[in-house]
């Protein structure tokens, strides 16, 4: 235990125990869930999660932190650890390989590739049951927010439309060694379910969602010029002068399915 925490690798090691137990009883896991676990490190949630699944998946990329965890692990329960960039692990094809329709992910995140991460696994969320995550919190406010709020953004819509973004409690810097210089926040993630998501291509979406974004302070007619004229803007009920910040999820589906209909 207590190696020296690298920076590069934004290692932040969780140490308060009712934080640690906080997050376990917020996953729950059950003997039989396959929870794979994002960046183990020396094993603050591993260890915990892993006696109460009795087997579990961490993908873990400083190699100097894995022999320590699979030999604390080996008394508790069986741990396969990947020795990978989280970035590279398809999951869909991690569930076939463990032989499950959907995994239970968590993590205590890196913090420099935070919505990376949360974009490859909303890539991935048809082979996901759950994902908890510990987050910087000003990044968990932007997943949770609703249209009209400040930090309202691609962050919420993206997220918003391919799972139910629920925040779950806030920790302090104390919690971990060494302390990072932000507050961090646990949420829930849920991926939607094949009847709940957006009807729509998703790259279509996406691009009218960071066209719109891209400004903040400018009207939709002109950060979606190009993309989507006034009219039709018009006919969906969505006034062209408003800004991105005043649309929902939904609004923005339904721009960019005149976008496919467009061609
Ligand atoms: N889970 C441990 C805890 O709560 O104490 C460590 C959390 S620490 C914030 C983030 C962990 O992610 C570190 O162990 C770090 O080495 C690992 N990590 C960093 N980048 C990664 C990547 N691209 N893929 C997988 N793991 C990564």
């Amino acid at each position: 235990m207590n190696a020296r925490p690298k920076k590069s690798f934004g290692q932040h090691f969780l140490h308060e125990k009712r934080y640690i137990e906080r997050i376990v009883s917020s996953i729950s896991p059950r003997d039989g869930d396959v929870v794979v676990e994002i960046g183990p490190g020396e094993g603050a949630l591993t260890l915990p999660l892993l006696a109460a699944a009795k087997r579990m998946t961490a993908i873990e990329l400083d190699t100097d932190l894995i022999p320590g965890l699979r030999e604390r692990a080996a008394a508790v329960g069986e741990l396969t650890v990947i020795h990978a960039d989280v970035l590279k692990v398809d999951f869909t094809q991690l569930a076939r390989d463990l032989g499950v329709e959907k995994l239970r992910i968590a993590g205590n995140l890196p913090y420099y590739i935070s919505s990376p991460i949360l974009f490859h696994c909303v890539d991935h969320a048809a082979a996901i049951a759950d994902m908890h995550f510990m987050l910087q919190k000003e990044v968990v406010d932007r997943m949770a927010a609703e249209p009209g709020s400040k930090v309202y953004g691609r962050l919420s819509v993206m997220l918003q439309l391919a799972c139910k973004v629920i925040p779950l409690f806030n920790v302090p810097p104390g919690a971990f060694r060494p302390p990072p210089k932000v507050d961090s926040a646990v949420v829930r993630l849920v991926p939607l379910t094949p009847d709940q998501l957006p009807k729509g291509d998703p790259a279509k979406i996406h691009a009218v969602v960071k066209a719109a974004f891209a400004m903040r302070r400018k009207t939709l007619s002109n950060t979606l010029k190009g993309l989507i004229d006034e009219a039709t803007i018009r006919s969906l009920d969505i006034d062209p002068r408003a800004r991105a910040e005043t649309l929902s999820p939904g609004d923005f589906v339904r721009l960019a399915q005149t976008l496919a209909s467009a061609g």
